[in-house]
């Protein structure tokens, strides 16, 4: 099982290959298909097991697909990631670039410590998904009454670690904004009890996948 047989599109295909990658690692493997089946996922994996690229692939097929059949009434943001940190968030963001440089996808990042001006006019200016930190995107969230009624995809990545950072107040406020019908995939390296019971609440049936 390469990328080509994983059914995904001519210019997904081409960011992966530009970005260097031939063949999937062990994560991108068992997570891709079921992601991309509708399924939400909690993968047990590290940060050098390709996970990134697990969860953004499927991403940027579901938003390019999802595109064409909503049309005119898309709601932006169409998709959320929430990391721990700053530096994680914009590793991601650069992976995003690089992988999605052949589809037609915007993001933004939204980062704690950056100016909040130049973070309301980019939430205002219809990004397709944003990453971001998660106290300073409830902030805004709060502040600018940003809906969130329109994301299709949410990630939660290094999962356990959101939590230690003490982010799981705003990551159930995020929660409770998110539509019934998301799907939700979740990235954590550790699987403590706080985690288990945050599944159960926030996943639909999700589908464990450890290597
Ligand atoms: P991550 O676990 O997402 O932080 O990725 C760890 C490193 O593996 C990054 O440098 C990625 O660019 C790289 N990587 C991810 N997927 C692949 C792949 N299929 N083939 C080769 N390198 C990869």
């Amino acid at each position: 099982g390469g990328f080509q047989s994983m059914g995904l599109s001519h210019a997904m295909l081409k960011g992966i290959t530009k970005r260097g990658y031939k063949v999937p690692t062990p994560i991108q493997r068992k997570t891709i298909p079921a992601i991309m089946e509708g399924r939400d996922v909690v993968a047990m994996a590290r940060t050098g097991s390709g996970k990134t690229a697990a969860f953004l692939i499927p991403l940027f097929e579901k938003l390019t697909l999802s595109k064409y059949q909503i049309g005119e009434t898309v709601k932006y943001p169409r998709a959320l990631v929430l990391s721990p940190t700053r530096e994680l968030a914009t590793q991601t963001v650069k992976f995003f670039r690089e992988l999605g440089k052949f589809l037609n996808l915007k993001v933004t990042q939204i980062l704690g410590g950056d100016s909040m001006e130049s973070q309301f006019s980019a939430l205002n200016d219809k990004p397709d998904v944003v990453v971001a930190t998660p106290g300073r995107f409830m902030h805004l969230c709060v502040e600018m009454e940003l809906k969130l009624n329109g994301v299709e995809y949410v990630v939660f990545d290094e999962a356990d670690r959101l939590f230690e950072m003490g982010f799981g107040e705003q990551i159930n406020e995020i929660l409770k904004r998110l539509p019934d019908n998301r799907q939700t995939v979740l990235f954590s390296a550790t699987m403590p009890r706080v985690l288990v019971d945050f599944t159960k609440a926030g996943l639909h049936d999700p589908t464990l996948i450890r290597l």
